[in-house]
């Protein structure tokens, strides 16, 4: 059930989040709070409205292939944290967040959010088609930084 709702989040994310921005902070709102619960490393196996997504949408789509070991790799992981990074950092720039809050701020910030979503959901989806829905997972920064944190 909490997964099932957790993948309907990300659904709505990703097809109305350009519309409904603030969707974009309640799903990274809902990550802060998980993290701060203490839930971190239950993120990815039971709260992650991607992971949920992929799991249970994408995975019947997907070749279910096993994951190429170099995804693993730290050159593969930081590579994808460097890109993540300096895309959210360049619409942060677009946005003139570094000169102070800008008018609708949290609008903003919020699109950004969903727009990180959209990209790194064609990503997902792709490799999911490819080889496994969790393919992504590999690379996930967000991921990442909670295994390591
Ligand atoms: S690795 Fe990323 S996308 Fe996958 S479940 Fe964890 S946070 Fe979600």
């Amino acid at each position: 059930m909490l997964r099932t709702g957790s993948a309907v989040l990300y659904l709505a994310v990703i097809t109305l989040g350009l519309k409904f921005p603030l969707l974009g902070i309640l799903v990274f709102g809902i990550l802060g709070v998980m993290v701060l619960a203490g839930q971190r490393k239950k993120w990815c196996s039971s709260y992650c409205p991607r992971g949920s997504f992929l799991d249970l949408l994408v995975s019947r789509i997907s070749p279910r292939k096993p994951i190429p070991r170099w995804f693993f790799g730290k050159f593969s992981r930081y590579s994808a944290l460097t890109i993540f990074i300096a895309i959210f950092l360049l619409q942060l720039w677009r946005g003139q967040f570094f000169f102070g809050w800008p008018d609708n701020g949290l609008i903003q910030l919020g699109k950004i959010f969903v727009r990180m979503c959209i990209i790194s959901s064609g990503v997902a989806i792709t490799l999911a088609l490819w080889k496994n829905q969790r393919t992504w997972c590999s690379l996930c920064p967000a991921g990442n930084l909670l295994r390591r944190i």
